[in-house]
């Protein structure tokens, strides 16, 4: 079940992708959906069981993708994007004795948080001026999207708690974090959280998760991992997130990049002008963007 968001007909819609489109949410559930928040917050197992069925049988109206612009599943998340630091061990091990993090590998979960107002998506520009920042690099993720609020989620019961799932690109500014010692602005900066296209609904993918996850930076491979080797799975993220601290319905959580970000590199290879970055997630999907240098 691969939800997104997209504009056409002049107006933002929700709906499932298939090969040749965008089947509209609302010809198949009940219920009228205005954005993929209400979806969440609205749908009911049964209306995703039918739903399921009717794309199965086919025969639904299809806007044409070349009709369809496609957004950020979610393109104004209600809050900040929660975000966990040094999460793949082996990307703990190579930013070790840079500026940004001296310690080892974490033994609690390292949050920040990051604006996305709005997340890009697929095919939109990363845009930055040298003016704000000179070292701007590249962290494909696994994020995690939030189906109902909850506090103090045990960690086998995480999963009643997740919407779904869909790839982003927690994008940073090195120098920003280096200099501010905390990591809030580097992480901000307009166009910095490309997210989706494609949010899948956890039905399609039930934990534990084990998705090779990958970055190419114009089609050379720089980071290759599995969501296996999170310190922190996703079950225990959520758990130690929600103790004292409600999770609410639409919240994203990034879940940490593998090695082989631009930083990571001896010399550093950072971003620059024309790059095309393209994030994969196994059974999730592709997130590329165009950087443009302003
Ligand atoms: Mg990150």
């Amino acid at each position: 079940m691969r939800l997104v968001t997209f504009y056409a007909q002049g107006k933002e819609q929700v709906g499932f992708l298939m090969e040749n489109g965008v089947v509209p949410v609302n010809q198949l559930i009940g219920t009228k959906v205005a954005s993929m928040l209400e979806m969440i917050e609205k749908v009911t197992d049964c209306q995703l069981d039918a739903a399921e069925k009717a794309l199965k049988a086919g025969g639904n109206e299809t806007v044409p993708m070349q009709e369809v612009k496609l957004l950020a599943p979610i393109p104004y998340p209600p809050r900040n994007v929660f975000c966990l630091g040094k999460n793949y061990a082996d990307h703990a091990r190579e930013i070790k004795m840079t500026k940004i993090s001296d310690t080892g590998i974490p033994e609690c979960p390292i949050y920040f948080t990051k604006i996305a107002s709005p997340a890009i998506t697929d095919g939109d520009d990363i845009r930055f001026s040298p003016q704000a920042t000179t070292q701007v690099d590249y962290e494909v993720e696994l994020a995690v999207v939030i189906g109902q609020a909850g506090i103090n989620i045990r960690p086998e019961e995480a999963e009643e708690y997740i919407f779904g799932y869909t790839v982003a690109n927690d994008v940073s500014a090195r120098d920003l974090q280096g200099a501010h010692k905390q990591w809030f602005k580097g992480k901000s900066l307009d166009t910095f959280c490309p997210m989706g296209p494609v949010l899948v609904h956890k039905r399609a993918l039930p934990l534990p998760l084990e998705l090779n996850i990958q970055c190419r930076i114009n089609g050379e491979l720089r980071q290759d991992s599995n969501t296996r080797e999170m310190i922190f799975d996703i079950p225990a993220i959520i758990s130690d997130l929600s103790k004292g601290l409600t999770l609410k319905t639409g919240d994203i959580i990034l879940t940490g990049t593998p090695s082989g970000v631009g930083m990571g590199c001896d010399p550093p290879r950072l971003l620059n002008d024309g790059d095309i970055v393209e994030c994969y997630i196994e059974n999730i999907g592709k997130l590329a963007n165009r950087v443009v240098r302003q």
